[in-house]
């Protein structure tokens, strides 16, 4: 079965397009959770942001960036969410790489991206700083 979000990029799936760029392109979440919630995706297929290649990284930055713009000046929220899901315990139901553009309005009573989750580590951060960098 194909990849909703590769039916989008080729016009097999419907969806509420915002932009398109040669690479890139943006649509409305079908499952709004606030007003002018976006999704941007490549138009190839990536599971996520590991997998995107380096060459694409810049403009499809570049295109959130511009949809983030474009959905200041015409909803005109207080601010936004931006993030990616990135594997199923993260919540990522759809397996092609997307980044969610949530507008946020004072009082609509939704959280920071740090508070999707409270697993607390037991290491110190001198810890965690010689596991990441791979220190003994
Ligand atoms: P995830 O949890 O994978 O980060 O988010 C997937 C998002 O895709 C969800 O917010 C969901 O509402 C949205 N979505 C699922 N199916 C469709 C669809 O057919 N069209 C559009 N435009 N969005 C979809
Ligand atoms: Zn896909």
């Amino acid at each position: 079965m194909e990849c909703l979000f590769c039916g989008i990029a080729s016009g097999s799936v419907p969806a509420k397009l915002i932009s398109e760029t040669p690479k890139s392109l943006a649509f409305l979440d079908i499952h709004p959770r606030a007003l002018g919630h976006a999704l941007v995706v490549p138009k190839g297929h990536y599971q996520n942001i590991l997998e995107l290649p380096t060459d694409l990284i810049g403009d499809f930055f570049r295109d959130v960036q511009l949809v983030t713009e474009l959905i200041s000046k015409t909803i005109q929220p207080d601010g936004f969410t931006i993030g990616i899901n990135q594997n199923l315990v993260a919540g990522q139901e759809v397996d092609h790489l997307h980044v969610h553009i949530i507008p946020r309005f004072k009082g609509d009573n939704g959280g920071s991206v740090q508070g999707v989750v409270s697993n607390h580590p037991n290491d110190s951060l001198d810890e965690v700083m010689k596991k990441i960098k791979n220190l003994n």
